[in-house]
């Protein structure tokens, strides 16, 4: 069922606390946790506690709770004192989605290019 957790699902083992991470934020419905490997001084990956698979799934079936993530990216960016960031949603394997469980990179503190690769 859409939002429940998937037993296959690495995120949804951190949601858990079954696999560590680095939690950095945490709300009611979210969880922000630095990335295992991280491509910037901050990286940063916000997550709905519920799953679902990837961005547009998620703004569709539940959009208040992609607000939520949304808005914990702005929180991760305050904290960090990020001026300028960038918030990437890989979508499908060929833009590089390796979790099926919707996350928010927040990625920041170095320059970025822009097109990205
Ligand atoms: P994506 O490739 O967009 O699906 O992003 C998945 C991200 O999860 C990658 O940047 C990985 O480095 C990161 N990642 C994988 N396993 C872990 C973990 N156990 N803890 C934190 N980040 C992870
Ligand atoms: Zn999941």
């Amino acid at each position: 069922m859409a939002g429940e957790p998937q037993g296959d699902c690495l995120f949804c083992k951190i949601v858990a606390g079954h696999v560590p991470a680095t939690i950095v934020r945490e709300t009611e419905t979210t969880v922000a946790f630095r990335d295992i490997n991280p491509q910037a001084p901050t990286h940063v990956l916000v997550i709905p506690k519920a799953h679902y698979e990837d961005a547009a799934t998620l703004a569709t079936a539940a959009p208040a709770l992609a607000a939520d993530v949304l808005r914990e990216t702005q929180a991760i960016a305050d904290e960090d004192k990020l001026e300028s960031y960038r918030i990437v949603f890989n979508t499908g394997t060929g833009a590089g989605q390796t979790v099926f469980h919707a996350h928010a990179h927040v990625v920041g503190g170095r320059g970025l290019h822009w097109p990205p690769g």
